[in-house]
């Protein structure tokens, strides 16, 4: 059984189809798969729908934006029910906090001097919830940066002009909407923050307040320490852990299906979904 609970697809910043996505998870062997669109639900539906064919399991999924001490934080939803009004609320509240984000981040980049970076953005971007990474190409095809690391270093990153995250809610709000539509709450990429071990206890400390119930312990990217860090700290404070590839789109560091598994030691997050007899 092969579980991988966090990718992306073209209705947010990654590259394949809900369609597509699905097939490759099936060509990597992945039986279990949740499609964790930033802030949208827009690709679950065509996710199931091709699941289907290849007799795979769809887990309702999402990844919040949201902030915590100043700092952006993803917190992504897992097993919610889609249809639940806190959550349809709660994600049409966040598309358009995404879109006025959008119109904010073009505004600021225009002014650094990327002339026409709106019209592209939305070209690029195609109908997606926008993310910074539609913002990356379009400073790219302006002739503005070389490659999407620039894009990050110059504009786009922590700090920079286009890093505006003013419009997201509290850490404590989206998990509360994870959990009143009845799903699990998971701090997303916990090694992405750079955050001191302090820091990172205060931050688990009030997610598990607001009830939040599990963290990621492996990824595509994340390193062999931190991942048994990472594991340790799920067993001190009765965390599940949860497992995903953070796919975006083929690249040679990350693919469906492709991390290193959780050890025994720790509860994993599906099992309360999954096989109710493990519980
Ligand atoms: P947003 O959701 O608009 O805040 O954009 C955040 C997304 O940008 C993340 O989910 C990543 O996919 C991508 N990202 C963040 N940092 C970088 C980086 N340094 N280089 C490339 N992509 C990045
Ligand atoms: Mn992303
Ligand atoms: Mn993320
Ligand atoms: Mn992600």
């Amino acid at each position: 059984m092969l579980i991988d609970l966090h990718c992306h697809s073209l209705k947010s910043d990654g590259k394949l189809s809900p369609t597509d996505l699905v097939n490759r998870a099936h060509e990597m062997g992945v039986n279990v798969l949740a499609l964790t669109d930033h802030d949208t639900l827009n690709g679950l539906s065509e996710a199931k729908q091709q699941a289907q064919k290849h007799n795979m399991q769809i887990i309702n999924g999402i990844e919040f934006s949201c902030v915590w001490n100043g700092m952006g934080i993803h917190i992504v939803g897992l097993g919610f029910d889609h249809k639940h009004p806190v959550m349809v609320d709660a994600v049409a509240l966040q598309e358009s906090r995404r879109q006025e984000r959008a119109v904010t981040i073009a505004a600021r980049l225009e002014k650094k001097g990327a002339a026409g970076i709106w019209e592209k953005t939305l070209e690029i971007s195609n109908g997606a919830q926008i993310g910074r990474p539609h913002f990356a190409q379009a400073l790219i095809e302006l002739g503005k940066v070389s490659n999407m690391g620039q894009a990050f270093k110059k504009y786009l990153g922590a700090g920079k002009p286009g890093d505006v995250k003013a419009q997201w809610p509290q850490l404590n709000e989206v998990v509360e909407w994870i959990v009143q539509s009845g799903g699990t709450a998971v701090i997303a990429h916990p090694d992405s923050y750079k955050l001191t071990r302090t820091k990172l206890k205060l931050l688990i400390e009030a997610f598990m307040a607001a009830g939040g119930g599990a963290m990621e312990a492996t990824t595509a990217t994340m390193e062999s320490s931190y991942r048994a860090r990472m594991n340790e700290l799920c067993i001190e404070y009765g965390l599940m852990a949860s497992q995903g590839s953070d796919f975006h789109g083929p690249t040679p560091w990350c693919e469906l299906g492709r991390f290193n598994p959780l050890p025994e030691t720790v509860k994993p997050v599906w099992s309360q979904w999954l096989w109710p007899s493990r519980l």
